[in-house]
């Protein structure tokens, strides 16, 4: 394995050259694809190993420590004992059976721990790391975790450092190792070696896993990856942070401890009810009491429910990857489906990105450029329609295009699918241009570039210094109109040079409006010929001191058409109450113009400028935030200003970003969105959601995608809780009213119970898991866009949502307990004449039945049973297996004895349907006079 040896030392204390040759690499090319492979092959993966994740037995163990499973193991326990007490004879069919059911059930739980594993496990690679490196000659970008010792990175701003290197080239490069160091200040990097005692925090020749990159751009040959890094050094300091519980999975453990001790009440009364009423007198009696308490419990607990959530949750997030939405923590599946604002940049999100020059304004006139595109690279200029004559107009035009040539940092590259250009879209726009015109793209080679002062929003302009033939240097510059004019002086037209006086100033200004209203997006063009005297620029040093004096030449306009899908989806948020705020560095005129196009803000409404916003104070800004649609020409910082402005109004914040800058108001929404393609890694690590693609449209469809799996999420909760109810109810009612239901008169035993330990445990257990997970891919039943967006503080079960479980919990109890009465002799409903065991197998498969036929029921709060019925065939199937079980407890001799059942006849079957049937009647009637209810208070709101 090839790593840095340290023979002379530290990387820090080496030259370039001599760790270069350690590593056998030529720095110029990088490894080959070939030697890559080996070397990783040997060294293994970059990556840090923090805790090894716990062996399956370990997670299979862990299933059984729910206090519930606890208390059924204690079940077994008395049961067991009971048994040997009683001279062990027959076989101990009670502990069998609930042992055997909490093995299916750590075995499902197990099960299911692991597909939600799986699920973010994909996720998470999803979103892995990536880093730019050179191999072959040619820049290519591989995952993080694939960089070996010897690799070149090459860094720009942004970028999350993937290992240790040691730098060979650095422009303006500065890196924050707070992650590594403590220090907060930006450390400035250079590639000169240093002596070897320098400290970690000084070592500024060197770069470092897990450090961003905050500015500039540089080149490193890895010397360590993996836990051979300083990162890995420390790493054992980073333990695996554990994710922390959603609301809703707060929410609902919550729920099972209040449950937990409202049912030990209800146990109790049972449990003494029995002991006291019933006159239980042997030890088994008073066991199978205990059996039944406990099995209460069970039942009452909605224990099954924090696997199932975090399931649906992980699979769901699974959903929206497919759709290009990477969540990266499952809390922001819930907070999605809660977003009441989105605030999108326009640039790339909301269009293309793909700028095309189409006008060119210069001092003489106007020129439009036509040509056949990226694929057809020749065009040409056009006056009134007619192709430009030689003269000012055509000279200067094709001058500004060779300054936004030169002042680029966009290449051509040979790839898969022939020659483009590749870098900013802005960028790409000029070149593009340049080759269309041929002439300014073969004057470029004729300068030299001799230092550059990048582009960022808050400069919004660009600069670069460049040196002729004839070695006289220039600053070219080419930024955001009204930035750039204000740094003129002066004007070009044809070979003069004018002064720039403020009535031409104001012509041009009002042009450039103009320009922008039509939609365009506008840059100017400037330069400046530095004279002998000036000092001369530093090889890479900053040229902002240039950025002043300058000759302006022209101003483009560009086309970056909408994203034919956004006008749909901004219609889409709009209806489930969402609303859209554009963010952008652009002009006002032109973010108003698209904003208008797409329908985020009507026409002729106003763009609030970043030059008022930093005239507002927080309360003034709240104030604006509250109604504004249209923010123009801000810059990063005022992003985070924004997004708390709107957050103390009560709003729950989408918001995206893509450079570094961007990172603290995405970290500081709610939910922050990074761009996958033209994001930065470290915009993409403060980020909840990654676009894949980029694009507006699939925010809102993660929205949607959000929303339907929180309302599945309340779909579960109100079937298992309605079923849980029921059996609790049917148990309670069942011991208190046993005389009047002819229950206690059925057998000549001293104890006679409504349902059996087993039975309860069968419900709860077996039939009801496979619908409640069934519904956690339910399809949108309810529009869930046709509302308004949740509020911060509703809970996931409301008052509305008790009143069903309850009403649902009392249906099926009295259907399931008047199905035993009809059988019995006396009770409430005379005429029958069954035994107990028959008819309590009556009222446990009405139980069962009423609980499956719930499950249809609990698909929407409101909707009819009937809408979307057969949506959803995970849910038929589940539900009927639940009747194929129901059918073979009923029959199957071996179950018969360990469920205490009886065979029945066609009779019963036909009463267990029937009266099963009445939760869907109940629940029909009580949605639709909701339904009405719902209908006149908005037409009472509309008469209003
Ligand atoms: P959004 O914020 O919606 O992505 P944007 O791309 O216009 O919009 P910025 O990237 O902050 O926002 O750019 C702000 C302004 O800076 C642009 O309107 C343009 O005038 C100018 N500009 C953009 N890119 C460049 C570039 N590569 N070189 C010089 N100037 C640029």
């Amino acid at each position: 394995m090839l790593t840095w040896s340290g023979e002379s030392g530290d990387p820090h204390a080496a030259d370039v050259a001599a760790v270069a040759d350690a590593l056998g690499v030529d720095v110029e090319r990088g490894l080959d694809a070939s030697e890559a492979v080996a070397r990783l092959a040997a060294s293994g993966p970059n990556e840090l190993i923090v805790d090894a994740p716990d062996p399956l037995r370990r997670r299979l163990l862990r299933q059984f420590a729910d206090p519930l499973i606890l208390f059924l193991l204690v079940a077994v326990a008395i049961a067991l004992l009971a048994w040997w007490a009683e001279g062990a004879s027959s076989v101990p069919v009670d502990a069998i059976v609930i042992a055997a059911i909490i093995v299916v059930n750590a075995a499902l739980g197990l099960v299911q721990e692991v597909r939600a594993d799986h699920a973010l496990k994909a996720l998470a690679d999803l979103s892995q790391p990536m880093s730019t490196v050179l191999r072959e000659g040619a820049l290519v970008r591989v995952r993080s975790a694939a960089l070996v010792a010897g690799d070149v990175v090459v860094l720009a701003e942004g970028d999350r450092v993937g290992a240790d290197g040691r730098l060979f080239q650095a422009h303006s490069l500065q890196a924050s190792e707070a992650s590594l160091t403590g220090e907060s200040a930006p450390v400035r990097k250079q590639t000169a070696a240093l002596p070897q005692a320098t400290s970690l925090g000084d070592r500024s020749n060197m770069v470092f896993a897990g450090t961003a990159i905050g500015r500039g751009t540089g080149r490193a040959v890895v010397t360590e990856t993996g836990m051979r890094t300083e990162l890995g050094g420390v790493a054992d300091l980073l333990s695996r942070t554990e994710e922390a519980p959603t609301p809703l999975q707060r929410e609902v453990s919550r729920l099972g401890r209040a449950l937990g001790i409202i049912v030990i009440g209800i146990a109790l009364v049972v449990i003494i009810t029995l002991t006291l009423v019933q006159d239980a007198r042997t030890p088994a009696d008073l066991v199978a009491i205990l059996l039944l308490g406990v099995s209460l419990a069970v039942a009452a607990v909605p224990e099954g429910l924090p696997a199932l959530l975090s399931v649906v949750l992980a699979v769901g997030a699974q959903r929206m990857a497919k759709r290009n939405a990477i969540v990266r923590s499952l809390p922001s599946v819930e907070t999605l489906g809660s977003a009441s604002v989105i605030c999108t940049d326009k640039t790339g999100t909301l269009t293309t990105g793909e700028m095309t020059i189409t006008r060119v304004l210069t001092s003489s006139g106007t020129a439009d450029l036509i040509g056949g595109g990226r694929e057809d690279p020749s065009g040409e200029l056009l006056v009134d329609g007619r192709p430009a004559a030689p003269g000012p107009l055509l000279e200067d035009a094709r001058r500004a295009i060779r300054i936004g040539a030169l002042a680029n940092d966009a290449q051509f590259v040979d790839g898969d699918d022939g020659r483009h250009a590749e870098g900013d879209s802005t960028d790409v726009a000029f070149l593009v241009a340049a080759h269309m015109l041929a002439r300014p793209a073969e004057e470029v080679s004729a300068f030299e570039r001799i230092a550059s002062a990048p582009f960022t929003s808050e400069r919004k302009r660009m600069s670069t210094v460049h040196r002729d033939r004839a070695g006289a240097a220039f600053v070219f510059c080419k930024g955001a109109p009204d930035v750039l004019i204000a740094l003129c002086t002066r004007i070009r037209r044809g070979a003069d040079e004018l002064a720039l006086t403020d009535t031409l100033r104001a012509r041009l200004i009002g042009e450039v409006e103009a320009l922008s209203a039509e939609g365009f997006r506008t840059l100017a063009l400037a330069y400046r010929e530095l004279s002998d005297s000036a000092p001369a620029p530093a090889t890479q040093g900053s040229s902002a001191s240039y950025e002043e004096d300058l000759v302006l030449v022209g101003v483009v306009g560009i086309t970056d058409p909408p994203r034919p899908e956004v006008g749909e989806a901004i219609r889409e948020a709009h209806d489930a109450g969402l609303r859209v705020v554009m963010i952008t560095g652009d002009h006002p005129m032109t973010a108003v113009r698209v904003a208008a196009d797409l329908g985020i803000a009507p026409s002729g409404a106003e763009a609030v400028a970043g030059m008022q916003l930093a005239a507002l104070d927080e309360a003034q800004l709240r104030h604006v935030s509250a109604t504004a649609r249209v923010y123009a020409r801000v810059a990063p910082g005022d992003k985070l200003r924004i997004v708390r402005a709107l957050q103390s109004e009560g709003e729950i914040v989408a918001m995206t970003g893509d450079g570094v800058n961007d990172a603290p108001a995405l970290k500081a929404a709610d939910i922050g969105i990074a761009m996958g393609r033209t994001g930065t890694e470290v915009t993409k690590d403060a980020a909840k959601l990654i676009l894949a693609d980029d694009n507006f449209a699939t925010i809102v469809a993660a929205v949607r995608e959000g929303r339907v799996i929180f309302d599945n999420i309340r779909k579960f909760l109100r079937y298992l809780l309605s079923s849980n109810m029921g059996e609790v109810l049917t148990i309670f009612f069942g011991v208190v009213f046993a005389g009047v239901l002819g229950i206690t008169q059925a057998s000549s035993e001293s104890l006679v119970l409504p349902l059996l330990a087993t039975q309860v445990l069968w419900i709860n257990l077996v039939t009801d898991s496979g619908p409640a997970l069934a519904m956690g891919m339910d399809p949108d039943v309810d529009d869930v866009m046709h509302r308004v967006p949740r509020g911060r503080s509703e809970h996931a079960i409301d008052g509305a949502m008790w009143a069903a479980i309850v009403s649902t919990g009392m249906t099926m109890s009295v259907t399931a307990l008047l199905t035993m009465d009809l059988f019995l002799p006396g009770g409430l409903l005379p005429g029958g004449s069954d035994t107990l065991a028959v008819a309590r197998t009556a009222g446990f498969t009405t139980l069962v039945f009423a609980a499956l036929l719930t499950a249809f029921n609990s698909r929407s709060a409101t909707s009819s049973v009937l809408s979307g019925l057969f949506a959803n065939r995970w849910l038929w199937g589940s539900v009927l297996l639940g009747v194929g079980l129901q059918i073979a407890v009923v029959y199957v001799p071996v179950l018969q004895v360990a469920f205490g059942t009886a065979p029945l006849q066609a009779a019963h079957w036909a009463a267990c349907v029937g009266m099963a049937s009445f939760v869907v009647w109940v629940e029909e009637s009580r949605k639709a006079i909701m339904r009405r209810a719902a209908v006149r208070v908005s037409t009472d709101l509309e008469d209003e």
